[in-house]
């Protein structure tokens, strides 16, 4: 494990993987009533990851071990929960994080 412009690599957060393919998975088969400009995606994606547990993996075994049916149907719920959430306040990431006050972030966050 080494530090490169103070990231750690060698290691990652599998739920980053799982959250984005999920989305994508839906972006492509089940909503047309929903915007999915690459602002709302990233909003989506923060909003499933604030709410999900990280998974740091550094090896193929890892990964596997966590990649089961349980794991996708949280993660899926989240996603949907997400892409609901952020239906009713689209295109949020239009403000720069700068512009939020903290109080307004854990707001957002506790929803
Ligand atoms: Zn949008």
């Amino acid at each position: 494990m080494t530090i490169n412009n103070n990231r750690v690599e060698g290691i990652y957060n599998l739920m980053e993987t799982l959250v984005w393919t999920e989305l994508e998975r839906i972006v492509q088969t089940e909503r047309d009533d929903v915007c999915f400009c690459s602002l709302c995606k990233l909003d989506i994606s923060a909003y499933a990851l604030n709410r999900l547990p990280a998974l740091y993996v550094s090896t193929q075994e890892g990964e596997t071990r966590f990649t089961n049916l349980e794991m996708d149907k949280r993660v899926t719920g989240k996603v949907v929960e997400a892409i609901k959430h952020i239906a009713e306040h689209p295109h949020r990431a239009n403000r720069t994080m700068t512009e939020y006050t903290v109080n307004e972030l854990f707001d957002y966050i506790d929803k």
